[in-house]
């Protein structure tokens, strides 16, 4: 410890009175009136303009471990770096927990939710450091620390401003006002103690307890520039004074778990139980090796591209929480569970490395949502991709609703046989797009037998049922000398251009009387 700093020169330091003691913190955020056990969380992104499918997986974590214990799931902007912000990046993040449903509870008394908001708090805090001697102003210009670095880097020492490269570490109070009188803006370090010989024990609530050196750097806790606190000094205080209980963080921020202990440690506060998680892998298409979903070579990490590209938002999220949660997909397969919401899963569960985002793999859980929905449901959610994401041909089919809804009840009446060929809301579209005339690409490969075609034409009546229609085709097949299945195949493919469709019945129900014909008779031309 060092002498403390008196109140007048802390107003100086810190260029204001700080807003709040200690105490009158702890009063204004008391600790929540929850039930035992339940998990206060929360989702702390930088506005960088861009959410990535490990942000979304870090949202699914957070807001199911607070909904499952009954607590609260809160959204906190780390705005503190002002040089990063982009444009409506929070507004990205925003809309992306909103697509996906996953809601948060800012309540108004812990907030505000902004960290650039919360300066008074940082302050405060900082106030009281600076008092007790656990914290100085540091008035080292970026040249100077340049110096400083390239003198370590020389002398192959650890770079960072500790122990005797921390020059202000033990200014005096006069020496404090020398600077200050010359107009110099100082930052506030924290007086590290830590003794780098010794280690500290910590806890991750998945790995367990992990030792570490103990910190010795005097770390930035509040910047000279905008006066805003570092990553490490906000998360402090914010997780303390927003009662956090829980911190789900990326494995990025493990190495800085020491520090965080000695900060909560300094102040008398128990930190909040930590789980690191894994980033999201994928396996190198050209290497056959797994790493990193990375934000700029791989489209499928950014949510909005998944959003863009219509994949069910329910499919994607039960898809991250059996990443995390091993053993929903067999509970939900068995009907024991009817969503991610009723699926208990435990911490302890959650990987640690190497947790694998495989598009075959949510290809799977996509079409086994959609195949799920009932057709009314199945019809509103492709009509709204389309009227957000969707192109003027997207915007024709789903003009007339009716005709739409005919569509994309084919084969899914039969509870057992439901078609499994719709995997995102855009790929429905085009893979059913051969029923609207303005999208429907004739097929010009397949040599058609027209007689068959013209015989069809002579005894089609839209009105058959599916058994006398299948009688025709029988009849076709015979007078011609051929099989039963050639005849439909030539009609499969003069309705829709393919070789592989549903049931060509339903289709051609769907279809129409005057379409049809008007289809097949094009061929027989
Ligand atoms: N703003 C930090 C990040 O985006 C948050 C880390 C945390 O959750 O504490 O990595």
């Amino acid at each position: 410890m060092r002498n403390g700093l008196k109140p007048e020169l802390i107003e100086r330091v810190l260029g204001g009175k700080p807003k709040y003691t200690l105490d009158e913190l702890e009063k204004k955020f008391p600790p929540r009136d929850l039930p035992e056990g339940a998990f206060v969380t929360r989702f702390a992104p930088s506005p960088t303009g861009f959410m990535h499918i490990g942000g979304l997986y870090q949202v699914l974590i957070n807001s199911k471990l607070a909904q499952q214990t009954g607590g609260v799931f809160m959204l906190r902007i780390e705005d503190t770096d002002t040089k990063r912000e982009v444009k409506d990046a929070v507004q990205i993040i925003i809309d992306s927990l909103d697509a996906f449903g996953l809601k948060y509870n800012n309540v108004p008394e812990y907030g505000p939710y902004y960290q650039s908001q919360r300066k008074d708090v940082y302050h405060s805090v900082a106030a009281d450091l600076l008092a007790k001697g656990l914290a100085y102003p540091c008035f080292l210009t970026a040249v100077e620390m340049e110096e400083i670095r390239a003198r370590q880097n020389a002398a192959g020492f650890p770079t960072g401003i500790y122990s005797e490269f921390a020059r202000d570490r033990d200014l005096t109070e006069e020496e404090i006002i020398a600077h200050l009188d010359k107009g110099e803006v100082p930052s506030i370090r924290l007086y590290s103690m830590g003794n780098p010989e010794q280690r500290i024990f910590c806890k991750d609530a998945v790995r367990g307890s992990i030792s570490f050196p103990e910190n010795n750097e005097d770390l930035v806790l509040i910047k000279s520039n905008d006066g805003l606190p570092t990553y490490h000094f906000a998360h402090l205080c914010d997780d303390h004074f927003m009662r956090t209980t829980h911190v789900v963080r990326g494995a990025e921020w493990l190495s800085s778990l020491p520090l965080h202990y000695q900060l909560f440690r300094m102040m008398g506060w128990t930190p909040p139980l930590y789980i690191h998680t894994s980033t999201l892998d994928k396996l190198d298409a050209e290497t056959g090796k797994q790493r990193k979903l990375s934000k700029r070579h791989d489209p499928e990490s950014n949510v909005a591209n998944l959003l863009a590209d219509g994949w069910p938002t329910n499919a994607v999220l039960e898809y991250l929480f059996n990443i995390i949660a091993s053993g929903y997909e067999e509970a939900k397969l068995k009907g024991a569970v009817k969503s991610i919401w009723d699926y208990e899963f435990r911490p302890k569960k959650i990987p640690m490395s190497g947790a694998l985002f495989d598009m075959k793999k949510l290809e799977w859980w996509a079409k086994e949502n959609i195949a799920t929905l009932p057709v009314p449901e199945l019809v509103k959610s492709v009509i709204a991709w389309a009227q957000k994401y969707g192109d003027s041909m997207h915007a024709a089919q789903i003009s007339d609703v009716e005709y739409l809804t005919s569509v994309l009840s084919i084969e899914r009446d039969n509870p057992k046989r439901i078609r499994k060929d719709f995997i995102t809301w855009k790929q429905t579209l085009s893979e059913v797009a051969y029923f609207w005339d303005d999208l429907f690409v004739a097929n010009t490969e397949f040599e058609f037998n027209k007689d068959a075609l013209n015989e069809f034409l002579s005894t089609f009546d839209i009105n058959d049922d599916k058994d006398t229609w299948w009688n025709k085709i029988v009849a076709i097949a015979t007078k011609l000398g051929v099989k039963n299945g050639d005849v439909a195949m030539n009609l499969r493919v003069a309705l829709t251009g393919r070789t592989n469709t549903p049931d060509l019945y339903s289709i051609m129900q769907v279809m129409g009387d005057k379409r049809v014909k008007q289809r097949v008779g094009s061929i027989i031309k």
